[in-house]
Parts: C-alpha cells; structure tokens; sequence
C-alpha cells in the first residue's frame, strides 16, 4: 500500500477485522502505548467493529497525562516570576496543578503563549530581549530531538533569554517498569509508532525477550492499527513473542541515529517522575553542563514539591491499564473537557477525554 486512502479502505478494514475474529482464540488484552493510537483507536470506531474477546487498553503515551502534578505547579511558579514569558505546547496549559492550572495563572496576569515548536519559543526571545522565555518542554524521544536542536541553536547565536523547563521523558524506561507490575495483564503491546520513528523497534526487543511480551510497532491508520493486532495475535497464538515491525514505511529496527546523537549531545538522562508511574530511574532528561543555562531549574532553583493526584481522580490508575474511565466516579460528571478535574481529560490524546468524546458507544 501507498496512500493514506489505501490504509482506511472499509473493504480492507473488514477484511482484517474478520481476520483478527478468526484469530482470537480466547480473550486477549492489548495496550495501546501510545496516546495518538487511543485517538485513532476512537476516532476510526476500532472498538465497535473489534470482536469482545479483544480488549484494548491505555498506556502510559500521552506526554501531558503522565507530567505530574507536583510540575504543573512548578511551571505555574515559574510563570509567576517578574520577566518571564512562558511558552507551551496548548493541552499543558489547561492541566489542573494544585491550586490552579497554567490558564488560571495566565488570568492572573502572567505572560504565557501557546507555540507549535520550541523554534517558535527563540523567536519570542529574539523579540523579546528584556524577558526570560521558558519553553515548557515536555514530550517523549519524538519532541526531544527538536528540544535539542533549540538549545544548541540558543547556545550558537548566544540567546541567553531562552531556556527550557526540563520535563521530557523517554519511554523504554516506562515500559520496563510497567512490565514489572504483577497486576498489569496484557498479552500484547501496541508499540508507539512516532517513538520508534526515532528510537528504531529493536529499542522494544526487552520486552519480548526480558519480559516474553508480545510486541508490534504500529501505524495510525486503520489498517496499521488492524494489521499490528493481527500481528500481535499471530505471535500469542505461536507463544512465540517478538517485536514486529508493522510501520515499516516509518519505523526502522535502528531508529533515526542523527536524532538521537543531537539527543545525546545536548541532554543526560536522570531519574524522572511520572505520574501514576511514580519515579523511574533514567527516564527524563536535563540539559548536560555545558547548557545548564538552558535549564530554568537550575538557573532560578526551582525545586519541583512530590504531589498526589487530585481526590478522586483515577488518572494514574488508567495510565497502568488499570482501570478504564468509566470506571472512575467523576468521569462525565464532576470531570469533563470543559472543567477537567485530571489531564486525562484535558489532552489531545487523553483516554478520559477520548471516551467522552466519542462516546461510549464507540468502546
Ligand atoms: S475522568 Fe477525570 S478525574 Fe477521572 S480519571 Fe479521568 S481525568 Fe481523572
């Protein structure tokens, strides 16, 4: 297949899904690891034309959901400082921290701006000399590249009105300590597709060979999404588990090595906090010495407080494939798009936001 039109084409689809029925020989749990697979999985109605037997659940993938709420309060304490103009990604604006979100701290009269891309965070430090820009960096290995990028091209030209708010995370860490949570039960993994654009698939090999878990890099269209799960099944079927490449036209076993080499020139990884995860050994990163300057942290002492969940919210709980939204009380209820109570329902790529978006009739 060539064109996008081939990868959505209804006879295809069907055929696939029928394929995926005569497959399915007893109830198998899959994880969808990335948060733009949930949003494909809704947006293409997957779940209703998937057999019950196959249950899909939600991972750890969507960057806004799992940056704790001890850091949303630290961005918003940044943002109140004299003369700085932060900059962010737009889902992180709206995530509740403990006493308000990024947006309510935007309402009390600081300066902070939606942007596209951290290029766009040096411009507004080019045009604004007088401020410090901090660019909110969050994301998994497919954002961090561009991250990188900003920072030596700052440390180039000399913009020293520019820095970052270290919170990016990478993702293989997450996955092994998933993996060693007896109460996760899946049988397959969806592997994020942008992820493995940079990190290659054989970054996934651990889990089938550490973990004997069943693993496919998938794409986003429908078919994509189809043919990994079809994938996924042909491997529990053999009891043979392994990391097939089903986004061949992306994804390669190595990955994008230019990429990663700016990653590695530019950050170090440290011990990260995630939320519902808790703090995983080497799975963020921070600007190597050279660049400490480009660390809002390091460069104002921002200390980030340990915070748990807002009451009731069952954010961490769905991010481990643990529980599923409706299963959380406030869901639709107290916590909806319009007043989310976790970023689950905030983001883009949230699952809470996609049930309640789509629907329950699509589940
Ligand atoms: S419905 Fe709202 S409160 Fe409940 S888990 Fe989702 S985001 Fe959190």
């Amino acid at each position: 297949m060539k064109y996008i039109d081939e990868y959505r084409n209804p006879d295809l689809v069907r055929s696939l899904s029928a394929e995926i029925e005569r497959k399915l020989t007893r109830p198998v749990r899959i994880m969808e690891v990335c948060g733009t697979h949930t949003m494909a999985i809704f947006r293409h109605g997957l779940r209703r034309i998937l057999p019950d037997k196959l249950q899909l659940v939600s991972g750890p993938g969507c960057p806004v959901c799992v940056t704790p709420p001890g850091l949303i309060d630290a961005f918003c304490r940044v943002a109140g400082c004299k003369d700085v103009i932060i900059t962010t990604f737009g889902d992180m604006i709206r995530v509740p921290g403990s006493s308000g979100s990024l947006a309510d701290t935007r309402a009390a009269g600081a300066d902070i701006r939606i942007v596209y891309s951290p290029a766009d965070a040096i411009e507004i430090a080019r045009d604004n000399p007088a401020k410090l820009v901090v660019f909110i960096a969050i994301g998994f290995e497919t954002t961090i590249p561009l991250i990188a990028a900003s920072i030596l091209q700052a440390y180039r030209e000399d913009i020293k009105n520019f820095c970052i708010f270290p919170a990016n995370k990478i993702m293989p860490p997450a996955l092994e300590t998933l993996m060693q949570d007896t109460r996760l039960t899946i049988d397959g993994l969806l592997c994020p597709g942008h992820v493995s654009i940079i990190t290659g698939s054989d970054a996934f090999s651990f889990l089938s060979e550490d973990y004997g878990l069943c693993c496919a890099v998938a794409g986003f269209e429908p078919a994509d999404i189809l043919l990994a799960i079809l994938a996924l099944l042909e491997q529990i079927n053999e009891g043979s588990p392994r990391v097939d490449n089903c986004y061949a036209r992306a994804v390669t076993s190595s990955g994008n090595i230019k990429a990663r080499e700016l990653i590695e020139e530019v950050f170090i990884p440290v011990d990260s906090r995630w939320r519902g995860l808790g703090t995983i050994a080497g799975s963020g990163l921070v600007p190597k010495q050279r660049y400490a300057d480009f660390d809002v942290t390091r460069r104002l002492g921002i200390e980030v407080p340990e915070l748990d969940e807002p009451p009731g919210c069952l954010c961490g709980e769905i991010l481990k494939g643990r529980k599923m939204p409706n299963e959380c009380p406030l869901f639709g209820k107290i916590c909806t798009p319009s007043a989310p109570i976790g970023p689950c329902m905030v983001s883009n790529e949230g699952t809470c936001a996609a049930w309640y978006r789509f629907g329950m009739e699509s589940i």
